[in-house]
């Protein structure tokens, strides 16, 4: 009998997750597919207040994630860093006095410690002027933070795995229903076969934009919220300029579009905002979104970008809160809870997520086990996430660079690997890959630093089946492979699960 069954191994479920794992309860997490297949691994990958959501009078969503980005980046300091991003001032868009106003409030809104305030930039003599268009001569600087969206999931999983937690990838919750005090689940793997059944007491719906469908076909529970599947795309091009800052563009439409360094040698664009029906595991880029988002690029950079350029796509579903009336763009990114009881006394509850974010992921699992607090058994820890470092994050937001000059020395390593490696595993990358001090005994190479040593690892402890599994989720090292380096991999993998390696 578990304390806390929960449906979804995205950000939203492994956060609820790790809370409770910690807090002394028995958890249990179902993941269909992969950990962060859905949603979570296609953000634009920022850990953000939302500068454009203060527009949308949305000031108590973007105080909270504000406040959150330094919470996050101090317990994660390996997959999450400050980024600067550049707003030129275009004609004929928002007014100065705006961008002026809603920057002063971005800068005060969320008690702001580490990272720098916003300023004016003259672009006719900085750097970041030199990629764009003429026209484009003055705009503002200020900061957010980056992270790696897939990762932070895993390590919310590991960590709960650490302290207890059953965390089942490849698992699938077919149905569940009341057996008065508790829920009775069953479950099935990826060929469809049954896997058992389990009991819970507390049952969590976190299944991101399958939250109705579960609610419904695996629940038969009806529900009155309405959940709006909003399609955002993002495109990788080779990159586009060169230096560390990120731009955020204001396109005609009203809408926003950012280009973000990302992986050393690209840029990413995104995003788009297309109301989607049908399955979301089937949400795709469109050619009208990789036109939509050329152009934006076109009208402010010198170098003009086509879709053949394009060099990764990607799609994710937001699966927000709210009616069909209102505009796509227009919705809010804020997250509702909505607990359900059944019609008798003293049913085992269930709590669905409508919406959210990524960054506030770590304040919506204190909220929820906050709602569930009368149904928790006696002697529940209090909240405990927000000064506890994720796996590898213990050390200081200043300490990158030291840990890679240590195992830079210590595995002898090139430094962009030990770089891609601190970034993924922080202070553990030092257990993972040097043995007794000896170190690295590498293994099979499968190309672009990628060894037998991280694979068994991220196969043993991260949950990878699959090749992109590793290259998509665990890292992003699928830029960088080519087709044959893939099979190469994953024909390895398939071997390794059948026990053929030695
Ligand atoms: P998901 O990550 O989708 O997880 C739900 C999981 O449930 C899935 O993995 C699915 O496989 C699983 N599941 C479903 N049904 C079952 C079942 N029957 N059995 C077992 N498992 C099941 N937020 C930010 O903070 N910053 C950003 O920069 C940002 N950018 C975004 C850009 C885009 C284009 C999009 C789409 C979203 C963005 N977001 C951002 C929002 C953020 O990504 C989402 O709010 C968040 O990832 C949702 O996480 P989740 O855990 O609720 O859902």
């Amino acid at each position: 009998m578990y304390d806390l069954a929960i449906i979804g191994g995205g950000i939203n479920g492994c956060g609820i997750a790790r809370d409770a794992a910690g807090r002394g309860l028995k958890v249990l997490l179902l993941e269909m597919n992969d950990l962060a297949a859905g949603t979570s691994s296609r953000s634009t990958k920022l850990i953000h207040g939302g500068l454009r959501y203060l527009e949308q009078y949305e000031f108590s969503l973007v105080r909270h994630s504000l406040m959150e980005r330094e919470v996050l980046y101090r317990i994660a300091p390996h997959i999450i860093s400050p980024l600067r991003f550049v707003l030129p001032y275009q004609e004929n868009m928002r007014p100065l006095w705006l961008m002026r106003l809603g920057l002063f409030l971005y800068d005060h809104l969320g008690g702001r410690r580490l990272l720098p305030a916003s300023h004016r930039i003259d672009l006719t003599r900085d750097v970041a002027g030199q990629a764009l268009k003429p026209g484009l001569n003055r705009g503002f600087e200020y900061s957010d933070c980056r992270v790696d969206d897939a990762r932070l999931v895993i390590l919310n999983a590991l960590d709960a795995h650490e302290r207890g937690a059953d965390i089942r990838v490849g698992t699938r919750l077919v149905a569940a229903r009341r057996q008065n005090e508790h829920w009775a689940l069953w479950m099935e793997d990826r060929h469809g076969i049954q896997t058992g059944e389990a009991r819970a007491r507390i049952l969590i719906n976190a299944a991101g934009p399958w939250v109705a469908d579960v609610l419904d076909k695996k629940l038969a529970i009806k529900t009155h919220s309405h959940i709006r599947p909003v399609k955002g795309s993002h495109i990788v091009f080779k990159k586009l300029f060169d230096h560390d800052r990120a731009y955020i563009f204001q396109n005609p439409d009203g809408r926003i579009v950012f280009a973000i360094p990302y992986e050393r040698d690209f840029t990413l664009v995104g995003t788009t905002d297309v109301p989607l029906r049908g399955d979301p595991g089937r949400a795709k880029v469109s050619r009208e979104e990789v036109t939509y988002l050329c152009r934006a690029i076109n009208r402010c950079f010198k170098k003009s970008v086509q879709p053949k350029d394009v060099v990764w796509r990607y799609a994710g579903v937001r699966p927000l809160f709210g009616d069909e009336q209102t505009a796509a763009s227009e919705l809010t990114r804020d997250y509702v809870l909505e607990v359900e009881r059944g019609r008798k006394e003293r049913q085992a509850p269930l709590l669905s997520i409508f919406g959210g974010k990524i960054t506030t992921y770590r304040q919506l699992a204190e909220k929820v086990l906050e709602r569930m607090k009368d149904d928790l058994p006696p002697g529940t820890k209090e909240p405990w996430t927000a000064k506890t470092a994720l796996p590898g994050g213990d050390f200081e937001v200043d300490g990158f660079a030291t840990l890679v000059d240590e195992l830079t020395e210590i595995c002898a390593v090139p430094t962009a690997l030990a770089q891609r490696l601190i970034s993924a595993y922080g202070t553990r990358a030092r257990e993972i890959f040097s043995q007794e001090g000896k170190g690295l005994e590498r293994g099979t190479e499968f190309g672009h630093g990628l060894c037998e040593l991280e694979v068994r690892y991220l196969i043993e402890h991260e949950w990878a089946q699959t090749a992109d599994d590793i290259l998509w989720r665990r890292s992003k090292l699928g830029l960088r492979f080519s087709n044959a380096e893939r099979h190469r991999l994953a024909a390895w993998m398939r071997k390794y699960h059948e026990r053929d390696v030695s």
